[in-house]
């Protein structure tokens, strides 16, 4: 339908390779929805190329020279800067319908049948599940909700200083008032969830149609080695699940890479790829041997051997064996 679309945003380089992601996840799976990113003014002219050959729209929102109600809100709450960004999805008042998903999201299978759902329908967050998580959202474009929001905002600020807190202010009867407005979490499923509550993962991750990378690194903040298919960096923060960082990475150096180097050309750019033998040693030199008791137990509090026994490949073979 043309008067529905997804919808997302990205205020920078790092966020727009997320946004490129979700948006070829998205096409990968046959949406029949319209594809728009909401982006920062300062993305580099390369990004904002590669977001134009894979979204329907890409509409620049600067908050800050606007001139209208959300730049004088700005003004009031500075603090509230890429809130404010994330509310102008209300101003796309062409659709009818749209479905609001953060740039660090992955869809894994057609979602189509959300727009089957009303504003403001989400999935519960999983630290406190009476709110709901603003990664994924259904809403209506409305100026008359993009103004009252603003004014909610201005009013009361966010209790958790981003969007969400807004959101969930806002629209507060959501825990109460309808449940066809609970999401089922498999649309919006945080890594967070699988480690508080591992046998719930292993019995429904399997349905997982959206992968949401939420807290404080992303994906892209990760080095991946195309040969060894391992990662280098802070991987013991458990922030995103082995075998969906792998799925994010797999898509992001086939498909998007490629793209980006058309677009750079000959000027520098890191995909955040390597070649490099020497990480895969790295899972070798584990020496002692922890018992698998111990070891299930540091896992399940988030505390993995990505380096070493728990690398990759080890666990992705066995997570395979129950995704399947
Ligand atoms: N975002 C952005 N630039 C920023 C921070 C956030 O474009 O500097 C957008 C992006 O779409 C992101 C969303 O706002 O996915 C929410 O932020 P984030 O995903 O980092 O929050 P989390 O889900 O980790 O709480
Ligand atoms: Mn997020």
């Amino acid at each position: 339908m043309a008067d529905q679309a997804f919808v997302t945003l990205a205020t920078n380089d790092g966020y727009a390779r997320g946004a490129m992601v979700l948006g070829k996840s998205l096409r990968n799976h046959k949406t029949s929805k319209k594809l728009v990113a909401l982006i920062g003014p300062q993305m580099s002219e390369p990004c904002q190329a590669v977001l134009k050959r894979i979204y329907d729209e890409v509409k620049v929102v600067d908050v800050l020279d606007s001139g209208d109600v959300a730049h004088l809100a700005m003004m009031k709450r500075p603090d509230l800067g890429v809130t404010f960004t994330k509310l102008h999805c209300w101003t796309l008042t062409h659709y009818s319908k749209c479905v609001f998903m953060d740039a660090d999201t992955l869809v894994l299978s057609n979602i189509d049948e959300l727009f089957e759902r009303e504003e403001l329908s989400a999935a519960p967050d999983p630290g406190w599940p009476d709110c709901f998580n603003s990664g994924v959202f259904v809403f209506r474009p409305s100026l008359e909700t993009y103004g009252k929001l603003l004014q909610y905002c201005t009013e009361h600020g966010s209790f958790d200083g981003g969007d969400q807190g807004v959101l969930n202010g806002f629209f507060s009867n959501w825990a109460t008032a309808d449940i066809s407005k609970h999401l089922p979490f498999i649309y919006n499923l945080s890594s967070i969830a699988i480690y508080t509550y591992l046998p719930a993962f292993k019995q429904f991750g399997g349905n997982a149609k959206v992968v949401h990378f939420l807290g404080k690194t992303k994906p892209w903040s990760y080095t991946y080695d195309t040969k060894s298919k391992q990662f280098k960096g802070s991987m013991n923060e458990a922030s995103a699940h082995p075998t969906f960082l792998l799925n994010w990475w797999t898509l992001f150096s086939s498909a998007v890479v490629p793209m980006l180097q058309e677009q750079y050309g000959d000027q520098p750019f890191h995909s955040g790829c390597v070649e490099d033998e020497s990480s895969t040693s790295l899972a070798e030199a584990t020496e002692p041997q922890m018992s698998s008791e111990e070891r299930k137990k540091k896992w399940e509090q988030g505390q993995a051997d990505y380096m070493g026994m728990d690398s990759f490949d080890n666990i992705k073979r066995k997570l395979d064996t129950f995704l399947k």
